[in-house]
């Protein structure tokens, strides 16, 4: 059995043109970077602001939180602090009420005053008063009039003898309650919280002792904070505060209501309460140039008051603003590597079109060409089938003037039966020479026709009538059995032919270092396919040759004997017809080369 191969032929012409067209409109489409960039900019215009809007957004409202959250843990640590600071001031009236000292002098203010009670007194509650640190202790009488005071001794500024009948909390414990108010003091204009107890006995009550205490020193334990601090009463007036600018002021404009009420009680003396701009409940606020994030709590009373605590906002914002600048340039950065890649993923496209277009263009060049030197080898050969075949004309050129002087004597001895003869010989002898120069007709012809039944027998005889000299001069022992009846094939004649004269050339050309030689054609069938083989007893083919066998110009053969185009143009033609040529190496030697084709008519 013959080891076989299949053919590796060039792709055809018509594929590499249409590839070439579609090729060229794709390049068309790659040349034009410009959707690519107006698309990676539109992104960018879309995508920017949105993703600076969205992270400047989330990361401002990250550091509110953050600041929120730290203010709510100050204003717990405030508030205690300002209710540590009450409580003590709360309990000394507490205390004092239930004093016989002060129980006695109410009862009898002139029985008091006679014996040097009220001066006892004073004294007594000038020591308490420096030993607590308030600001004030007193003692009022039903009427709301002070009878004894721990200022006695300083001159205008004695709250002996003023009356503070007016004062809610000397309302409250007129009524029997326990009062607390924060006020602006009348005689010293000093800020301070007041708080009341009802002196009572029997039942009813006599007066109150008041103690005024002085804020300045949680004010101060305030100010070491970072945080603006302070304390809004119901009319959302700043009383206390770290902030000594802000004291008097309201949050928010007042309204008549509530200044009538505040005029009537003398509660800030005179003070304008000029609003703040700031609105409670805000959580974002700016004042003086600041932003702050606010945080309040309503203290539990009972009075309406509410601390507050301004958390700045510093470089937040600018911190934020960063973030936004620095997604910006993510995003920037993100889509400019995503656009580098896929301009760099296309330019290597389009560097790889560009090089297959090229080789597609050299190859419609080279089969041009092709083309060209096919026709030329054509020639070649037909030039050497000339002088072959002029040594074949020659021999019946000479016979029929052997039998034309023979007629002439022939005619003249009257031996018209031989004359005939001798003419009946001449006819056939250039039939035959019109047979050999109407092949030589055929093979020199370009253009392929159309595929037909063809006799496989008569073509393989047409061939070897060809080449008879030249298998005779080079002394070929030829076996070549026809296969019984007409086998017909699907293809032509005269490209079948020129294939067979390749294939029976090249084994001549194989078998020339022989000393025997000989040549097998042999017509192999089935119900499908016909196949014809052509064996050598050459060395045959090697087997680094045999994968290029069908390369166009590969030769293995001297500069000037083969042009490396037989097997190639061969082996385009069967396959243009349908079929297969298969070359490899017969087991007993030489080379073996199978067409294969379609049978014309089934068995
Ligand atoms: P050329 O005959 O011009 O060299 P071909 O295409 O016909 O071109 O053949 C290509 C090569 O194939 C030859 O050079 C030769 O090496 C090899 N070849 C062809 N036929 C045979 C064969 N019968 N035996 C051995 N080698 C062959």
């Amino acid at each position: 059995m013959p080891s076989e191969r299949p053919i590796e032929g060039l792709a055809t012409g018509i594929s590499s043109r249409q590839r070439l067209c579609a090729l060229r409109s794709e390049l068309a489409l790659l040349h034009e970077p410009w959707p690519l960039l107006v698309g990676i900019l539109g992104l960018l215009i879309l995508l920017v602001p949105v993703v600076a809007w969205l992270t400047v957004r989330w990361s401002e409202s990250h550091a509110y939180q953050r600041l929120a959250a730290q203010g709510r843990e100050r204003l717990t640590l405030y508030g205690e602090m300002l209710h540590s600071e009450l409580a003590k001031s709360r309990n000394i009236p507490v205390v004092l009420s239930s004093d016989r000292q002060v129980i006695e002098l109410l009862a009898d203010p002139e029985a008091a005053k006679g014996e040097g009670r009220i001066a006892a007194l004073d004294r007594r509650l000038q020591e308490l008063n420096a030993e607590l640190g308030a600001s004030a202790i007193y003692v009022l009488d039903s009427t709301g009039l002070t009878l004894a005071a721990s200022n006695w001794a300083e001159g205008s500024g004695s709250f002996v003898g003023q009356r503070f009948a007016f004062r809610p909390y000397f309302l409250a414990a007129v009524h029997g309650h326990p009062g607390s108010y924060f006020a602006l003091g009348m005689t010293s204009n000093q800020p301070g919280h007041y708080n009341a107890m009802p002196v009572s006995k029997g039942g009813g009550v006599l007066g109150a002792v008041v103690v005024k205490t002085s804020m300045d020193r949680l004010e101060r334990g305030w100010s070491g904070g970072a945080e603006r601090v302070f304390v809004t009463d119901r009319f959302g007036i700043v009383f206390i505060t770290n902030i000594p600018a802000w004291r008097f002021h309201s949050l928010n404009p007042l309204d008549a209501e509530s200044m009538r009420s505040l005029k009537a009680s003398r509660q800030y003396g005179n003070e304008r309460l000029p609003p703040l701009g700031l609105v409670a409940g805000d959580p974002l606020t700016s004042i003086d140039g600041h932003a702050y994030v606010m945080v309040s709590q309503p203290l539990a009373d009972g009075q309406g008051w509410t601390l507050h605590v301004l958390m700045q906002i510093g470089d937040a914002r600018a911190r934020a603003r960063d973030l936004g600048l620095l997604a910006v340039a993510g995003v920037g950065l993100t889509v400019l590597v995503v656009y580098f890649f896929i301009h760099r993923a296309r330019m290597r496209r389009r560097y790889t079109r560009e090089l297959e277009e090229r080789v597609l263009e050299r190859t419609a060049a080279l089969m041009e060409k092709q083309d060209e030197l096919v026709q030329a080898a054509k020639l070649a050969a037909l030039g050497q089938m000339s002088a072959g075949m002029a040594h074949e004309i020659n021999q019946p050129l000479a016979a029929i003037r052997s039998y034309a002087d023979n007629a002439r004597t022939l005619i003249d001895l009257g031996r018209n039966e031989l004359v005939r003869e001798n003419l009946g010989e001449i006819a056939d002898l250039t039939e035959r020479m019109a047979r050999m120069t109407g092949q030589l007709k055929q093979f020199a012809r370009k253009s392929p026709g159309s595929a037909e039944p063809v006799a496989v027998t008569a073509v393989i005889d047409g061939v070897l009538a060809l080449m008879a000299s030249r298998l005779r001069s080079d002394g070929v022992e030829l076996e070549w059995l026809p296969p019984g009846g007409a086998l017909k094939v699907w293809g032509e004649e005269v490209r079948l032919q020129q294939v067979l004269v390749n294939l029976l050339r090249n084994a001549l050309d194989a078998m020339r270092e022989q000393v025997e030689r000989r040549l097998t054609i042999g017509v192999a069938t089935d119900d499908r396919q016909v196949h014809v083989m052509v064996r050598d007893n050459g060395p045959g083919i090697a087997s680094e040759v045999l994968p290029r066998l069908f390369e166009p110009f590969f030769t293995t053969k001297q500069a000037g004997d083969g042009l490396g185009l037989g097997l190639s143009i061969s082996e385009g033609i069967v396959r243009d017809l349908g079929g297969q040529l298969v070359a490899g190496n017969h087991p007993g030697g030489g080379a073996v080369f199978t067409i294969t084709l379609s049978r014309a008519e089934a068995a």
